[in-house]
């Protein structure tokens, strides 16, 4: 795709790396098990708001702003990833903080709520579950301009068109590195939430004539409205690229994997993200990557793929909040003297 004509900043300064996971790949018995590393993405701690923010930090910059604006949950990667951007530009950032589960956020808590006060977040606003968070950021804006100011308001999860074509870009790059490895990827699999990497992919994909399904697995919404938003916002992706739509039935976003709801751990996550540690030494988070490689895990014990097949996995990040789960995870991994 061209790309080129929209402004960007580059946080990343090479294509993360795209590995086999062979160790994963024998002990599953499945099908060819390949990682693209967006956990390895730049800014601090990495992830793929990272390649969102690359499109939409850019226009912040153009529009003359000084304060970037924007919202998620309590140990909200995207929140992390869009102060780390602002520290980056020299900018400022508050955050709205939804507490989608009632009272989960502590002020002095881990992860990347701990992260949030190292890198100098200018503010935080808490609001619960079902709060108009376009207008909690709409007010903060305000209040901004009233100073003199000026925010730059950025959507949950950098899930816009414009973000979403961070995730048009890492579809050039996997497909790029598949020719350089003469490897063609015959199924893709990641994590869908505020769905602008599956629909990032989907159009990417679908500009380049790649037809690989893309299963979506997700981590807080019904399949059938999480296929819907994931479709709208592939589709007005591709509108603002001028190209070809994704039809609906290549979406595909599977909602077996959520268990209670969002964010709230479940044993098949416990079970990928000590795995994917133990066998490969890879680190998964227990919010979306860890959901999303149980998701994988699954379908390879349902026989959705043949063991000839080359299924890809993209690794969207998260790792910082690992640390936050440490008591969930419990002593099962403690060494024993
Ligand atoms: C936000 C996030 C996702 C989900 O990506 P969306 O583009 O919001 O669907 C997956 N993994 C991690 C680690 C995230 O932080």
């Amino acid at each position: 795709m061209n790309l080129a004509r929209f402004p960007r900043q580059r946080y990343t300064p090479a294509p993360t790396p795209l590995v086999r996971l062979s160790r994963l790949t024998d002990l599953l018995g499945g099908p060819t098990i390949y990682l693209k590393r967006d956990d390895l993405t730049g800014l601090t701690g990495g992830g793929n708001k990272t390649r969102k923010l690359e499109f939409l930090v850019a226009e912040a910059l153009a529009m003359g702003a000084d304060t970037l604006i924007t919202v998620g949950a309590v140990q909200s990667n995207h929140c992390r990833l869009t102060l780390a951007a602002a520290v980056a530009e020299g900018l400022k950032c508050r955050l709205v903080i939804e507490q989608r589960v009632a009272n989960s956020y502590t002020p002095d808590a881990s992860g990347n709520n701990f992260l949030f006060n190292l890198l100098g977040v200018e503010a935080i606003s808490v609001v619960d579950a079902g709060a108009d968070l376009n207008a909690a950021m709409e007010a903060i804006a305000a209040d901004l301009v009233a100073d003199g100011r000026r925010g730059y308001i950025i959507p949950g999860g950098g899930s816009n068109p414009l973000g979403a074509l961070g995730y048009v870009a890492c579809a050039d790059e996997i497909l790029a590195q598949g020719f350089e490895m003469g490897v063609a990827f015959d199924q893709v699999v990641c994590a869908s939430g505020s769905a602008g990497t599956h629909a990032g992919l989907l159009a990417g994909f679908t500009a380049a004539c790649f037809d690989a399904p893309v299963t979506g697995i997700n981590v807080r919404r019904p399949r059938v409205e999480q296929e819907a938003n994931v479709h709208a916002l592939a589709v007005a992706t591709a509108a603002l690229m001028d190209a070809p739509a994704p039809p609906r039935e290549a979406v595909l976003a599977l909602d077996d994997w959520v268990g209670p709801g969002y964010s709230l751990p479940t044993p098949e996550m416990f079970e990928a993200v000590r795995l994917l540690a133990r066998v490969e030494g890879v680190l998964l988070d227990p919010v979306y990557t860890g959901k999303a490689m149980a998701g994988l895990i699954g379908l390879i014990r349902r026989k959705h793929f043949t063991v000839n097949e080359n299924v890809l996995f993209v690794h969207t990040g998260g790792s910082p909040a690992l640390f936050a789960y440490k008591d969930a995870f419990g002593h099962q991994d403690r060494a024993t003297a």
